[in-house]
């Protein structure tokens, strides 16, 4: 009798994992298709423009896992069938250019800048939608609308670079496992076996760092080799400025540690036929800094002394969709919460709507918000002082990676765990 329970439990298992790879399979093909678009804008306003379409070879996202259910990002890209309606796809996003719309400059200038998202490739006609989140009501509004025809002479199906790609790790399906792909940036022609090297060494570091500690078998690890014509990243703030791959450098936004590149072109270029859910870029420097945006790319550099924190921390923010706790360091941003609302990211809250955060990782009585005094400071709390300021934003722990480097608070693990679950094809 057991064994017939059994039995039909994994006929039902079967069935229902079966139904959601066949619903992939009845809208899309296991290739990409990318899309190239601009963001322009300032502080007011801003609005979305294709630029290009490109059906590219690979799909290492999920399949099952199709809708994104966790509500993180400035931007979501959703997809719709065209003849029913129904949505068949989304995710969430960020780009540099929501942050730079939050500095000064935004307030006097326009601008315009590249972003780039790749989605599984769809079968029949589908509508695409990008939508933005306006931080005055926190809810997402549509930006951009059109149909995509997926047979349509209009998207480019052209090969692209053949970069050298080496495999660091290789679990199994991409489809259900985690792709980090490191790609290098001011890595001269000398310096490709160095790259590998520094790669296999920050590979190490993430899977000595919990909670990824337990979960290494969920990964796929690949190293795309880009060769720069010089060593290194700008540093414009000292008129130090490089030929590199992709474009980087440090003072984005006039803050000396913050190293980033505006143009998601070359590094959508980088990765056309290797499976990605997650991108790092490895610059050739020893100089502190890093930047990270969650679903779009985290940046860190090689051989900083603090080095293999500040890609956790950067990959945290890129991977996990997590906030920074940290409040007393300089920023370029103004007003980048509207205290009204509570974040998206899961480790921050300005307790607007705390229960759908921590609140069942706290231990019995604790005080909310709870004061930072011996009995406490040690333990998961609600902490005043996150996201860059000091008054009306709260944090999981006194001290947690994303502050200062410590070990990852509970929230934190939580989160980063849920997403290895998501880009994994589990329930999540
Ligand atoms: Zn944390």
């Amino acid at each position: 009798m057991r064994t017939q329970i059994s039995l039909l439990l994994i006929a039902c298992f079967c069935s229902l994992t079966c139904l959601a790879q066949n619903e992939f399979d009845k809208y899309f093909t296991t290739k990409s298709l990318r899309i190239d678009f601009a963001l322009s804008g300032n502080t007011q306003f801003q609005a979305a423009a294709i630029q290009q379409l490109r059906e590219e070879p690979v799909w290492g996202g999920p399949v099952k896992n199709r809708i994104d259910k966790f509500n993180y990002g400035g931007y979501y890209i959703n997809i719709y069938d065209k003849s029913t309606n129904e949505l068949i796809y989304s995710r969430g996003f960020n780009t540099l250019f929501e942050e730079w719309r939050t500095t000064e400059q935004a307030k006097t200038e326009t601008q315009s800048w590249t972003n780039s998202i790749s989605v599984p490739y769809p079968k029949t006609t589908v509508v695409v939608e990008i939508t933005a989140r306006d931080k005055a009501d926190m809810q997402f509004h549509p930006l951009l609308k059109m149909d995509i025809d997926p047979a349509s002479i209009f998207i480019d199906r052209g090969k692209l670079k053949e970069n050298k790609v080496t495999q660091i790790q290789y679990e199994g399906n991409p489809n259900e496992k985690v792709d980090l792909v490191f790609i290098a940036e001011g890595y001269t022609a000398d310096d490709q076996d160095k790259f590998v090297a520094d790669a296999k060494k920050f590979t190490e570091s993430l899977f000595q760092t919990p909670p990824y500690t337990t979960r290494r078998k969920d990964f796929n690890i690949w190293a795309v080799n880009l060769i720069s014509e010089d060593k290194g990243t700008d540093i414009s703030g000292k008129g130090i400025y490089k030929n590199t791959a992709l474009n980087s450098g440090y003072y984005t936004f006039g803050v000396d540690r913050y190293l980033t590149t505006p143009d998601m072109k070359p590094i959508r270029d980088a990765v056309w036929n290797v499976p990605c859910d997650a991108i790092f870029l490895l610059v050739n420097t020893d100089t502190y800094g890093g930047g990270g945006m969650y679903n779009f790319y985290a940046m860190g550099t090689a051989d900083n002394e603090k080095t293999q924190h500040v890609f956790v921390h950067e990959f945290g923010h890129s991977f996990a969709g997590l906030a920074d706790e940290y409040f007393s360091s300089e920023v370029a941003y103004q007003d980048f919460y509207n205290l009204k609302y509570e974040p998206w990211e899961p480790n921050i809250t300005t307790l607007v709507d705390f229960d759908s955060k921590w609140k069942d990782l706290l231990p019995a009585n604790t005080p909310i918000p709870t004061p930072l005094d011996a009995a406490h400071k040690d333990k998961p709390g609600v902490f005043e002082g996150g996201g860059y300021i000091s008054k009306g934003i709260y944090r999981p722990m006194d001290h947690c990676m994303m502050r200062d480097y410590a070990p990852f608070c509970p929230a934190c693990s939580r989160a980063i765990l849920r997403m290895i679950d998501f880009l994994s094809d589990r329930e999540y």
